[in-house]
């Protein structure tokens, strides 16, 4: 995820450096709209992954990155989000557990952005509380709660592990209207589902 204010992610590598990074997936990429599984071994090769998606994170400026955002269809993905009050959200959750305050989803309207959609933001509403437990890469508890963007951008990692982006969860109008305007590949597909669901727009003006 990133935050309003941190401008364009960077996707390319980052000039005058050669450190390695991940490629990040755009938005229309299946491997966004599929639900991720859960880890199964704690081992070097997850340390590896988990050490060039901090890697990745920092070089984007974003506040948190998910596996399937670098291709990866497991259900892992790292923080580094500050928080009202100066609290601040850093660290891996591998196989997490959301928790989310339902009864204040209509109270957080913020708005939102994804390194996986570079250059827009929306606002989304989203329950303004929530918790996520699981394990760090070596196996030890992880937990991470907060409300403001460390609330926000917990279920939006945690979305991604359901194969569900931000964008996703707009009205269709405002869906549209965000794809065009990038120049998405996935508005060519959304646009030729409308074509062939016409009546669904239409209740969608009522
Ligand atoms: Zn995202």
């Amino acid at each position: 995820m990133t935050a309003p204010e941190t401008g364009l992610p960077e996707t390319g590598l980052p000039e005058g450096t050669s450190r390695p990074r991940l490629l990040v997936r755009r938005y229309g990429d299946p491997v966004l709209s599929t639900p991720a599984q859960p880890v199964e071994a704690l081992d070097d090769e997850l340390a590896d992954l988990v050490d060039k998606m901090w890697e990745t994170l920092a070089a984007a400026d974003g506040v948190g990155l998910a596996a399937p955002q670098v291709g990866v269809g497991l259900r892992l993905f790292v923080i580094d989000c500050p928080g009202p009050d100066d609290t601040h959200a850093k660290g891996v959750v591998v196989n997490p557990v959301l928790e989310v305050d339902e009864r204040s989803r209509d109270l957080d309207s913020g708005e939102e952005g994804c390194l996986s959609v570079p250059g827009a933001w929306h606002e989304v509403a989203r329950p303004g509380w929530a918790r996520v437990t699981g394990v760090d890469e070596h196996g030890e508890p992880v937990s991470f709660e907060g409300t403001g963007l460390i609330a926000r951008c917990l279920q939006h990692e945690y979305d991604h592990l359901d194969g569900i982006v931000y964008v996703d969860r707009l009205p269709r109008r405002a869906r549209k209207r965000l794809l065009e305007e990038m120049g998405s590949p996935a508005w060519s597909d959304l646009a030729r589902d409308e074509r062939r669901d016409g009546s669904r727009d239409e209740q969608e003006r009522v």
